[in-house]
């Protein structure tokens, strides 16, 4: 199960509730950065070691 994390617009802090424990405003959903580096290199490595299995396969 995935708790979706939540950010305080007013104080920043991030929190899992729905409200803000410090400001007692609703918090809002931090957008995900658009281009992450970090998941594109663990995809490409996922591709890679596929490719190898199927190479292994075929000789
Ligand atoms: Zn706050």
């Amino acid at each position: 199960m995935v708790h979706h994390i939540k950010k305080c617009p007013k104080c920043g802090i991030y929190t899992l509730k729905e409200i803000c424990p410090n400001c007692k405003i609703t918090t809002i959903s931090p957008k995900p950065p658009k281009y992450s580096p970090f998941s594109r290199l663990a995809q490409y490595r996922r591709e890679a070691l596929r490719e190898e299995r199927e190479r292994d396969e075929l000789i």
